[in-house]
């Protein structure tokens, strides 16, 4: 166990900071930025400098870098704020998955596009009545009579989806078998937003925000060769997915630049019992981010069982609400008028819903981590 990082490690964090501080600096709202932040002219920005898909194989274009390399890129940006949502999904998580469970063909057709940072990807899983029981997914994709290699007609509705208005592709979990038991029968499509049938309604959330939408599919036509991995096998496919997206450090460091402005805002107040009081949540703060970034690290280096993404991210979120808690005690009564603070009280409780709740997570870290049975 080495914690010291190389003096190369270093620099490339030092220079990502950098980046992603000069880049946030003029920006309104700098939380939550991997999923509310999106900038496609950022995304060039990071495709030029290789932070696109840094630990995929040169050989499909990836930049062979370490994930040791990868994270202190990341972590910085998004401590920041930087924009980074419109490459987000797919470099966190369509990239490794079309890698892991794609053919050739797949690799080569949408990996140059998401590397290149210019194409943007949604995913759809969540609907109206399956959001934590994703084995109740109802929209249907039925392929055509002709043949194994005809198209596949898709219906449903898909909701919460982030980004799909502004998104080229949508990664889409349908039932094609609706005779199998509910955790068979579901497979993953890649499809094309420009498609005819596919209409997008943004949401408002409570910030006033309208990143995610819902997603209304009608007949709308798939080709054969969009679907991604085995056919009725999704549930599988979306359980390795999940440990991609629950374990990292973007659930860590969602609020962090609001935290570090409130902590240099606490330096000037007055030495008094509030101030002592703050001290004392300050401490608790930051042991607890010492923690959970030590957690994210075990993931980093592959080195956590099982499951653990479930731990990683319930400890994260729950902290990222209690720092919003906080932020908005340095500030005081100015917290109840509108501004990044508030936005960031009222924002903070989807860190715990998006990506699996806090409450379906300890469900799974007690049945499957600590077989404490159903
Ligand atoms: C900001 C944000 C962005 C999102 N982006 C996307 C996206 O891009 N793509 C996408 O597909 N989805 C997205 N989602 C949806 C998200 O994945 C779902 O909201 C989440 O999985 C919960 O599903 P639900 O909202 O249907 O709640 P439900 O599943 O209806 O749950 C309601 C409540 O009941 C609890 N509950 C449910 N079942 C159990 C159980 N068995 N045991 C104990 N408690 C239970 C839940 O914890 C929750 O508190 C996003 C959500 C948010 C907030």
């Amino acid at each position: 166990m080495e914690f010291e990082l190389s003096p190369c490690v270093r620099a490339l964090a030092t220079e990502a900071r950098r980046v992603g501080a000069t880049t946030a600096a003029s920006l309104p709202i700098r939380e939550d930025s991997w999923l509310v932040g999106n900038d496609r002219e950022f995304s060039a920005e990071l495709a030029r400098r290789g932070w696109i898909g840094m630990t995929w194989p040169t050989e499909f274009g990836g930049g062979g870098y370490s994930a040791m390399e990868r994270f202190v890129v990341i972590e910085a940006l998004i401590s920041a704020g930087a924009p980074v949502a419109a490459t987000w999904f797919a470099d966190r998580q369509i990239g490794p998955t079309l890698l892991q469970f794609g053919t050739d063909e797949q690799r080569e057709r949408w990996l140059p596009g998401i590397i290149a940072g210019t194409d943007m990807w949604c995913i759809g899983m969540s609907e109206p009545d399956a959001g934590s029981d994703v084995a109740a997914i109802r929209t249907t994709a039925v392929q055509q009579a002709h043949g194994r290699d005809a198209d596949w007609i898709i219906n449903g509705q898909k909701v919460w989806t982030s980004g799909a208005m502004d998104a080229d592709w949508m990664y889409l979990v349908c039932r094609t078998d609706p005779d199998a038991p509910a955790h068979r029968g579901l497979s993953e499509f890649i499809v094309d937003m420009n498609s005819p049938g596919i209409t997008v309604h943004p949401i408002k959330d409570m910030t006033g925000n309208e990143h995610f939408c819902e997603v209304i599919l009608e007949e709308v036509r798939v080709p054969n060769s969009n679907l991604c991995g085995e056919p009725n096998e999704s549930f599988r496919q979306i359980m390795r997915q999940m440990e991609h997206e629950r374990g990292g450090i973007d659930r860590l460091v969602s609020n962090r630049a609001l935290y570090l402005e409130a902590r240099e805002a606490y330096r000037t107040l007055e030495n008094n019992y509030r101030q002592r009081l703050l001290r004392q949540r300050f401490a608790r703060a930051e042991t607890m981010y010492f923690i959970c970034r030590q957690m994210v690290l075990r993931e980093v280096a592959g080195q956590s069982p099982q499951g653990w993404s479930s731990l990683t991210k319930t400890l994260a979120t729950e902290f990222e609400i209690e720092v919003a808690g906080l932020c908005g005690s340095v500030l005081g009564a100015e917290t109840m008028l509108q501004n990044r603070t508030s936005r960031n009280i009222c924002y903070a409780p989807g860190y715990t819903i998006m990506g699996g709740t806090t409450q379906i997570l300890r469900n799974i870290i007690g049945e499957r981590v600590l077989g404490l049975g159903r």
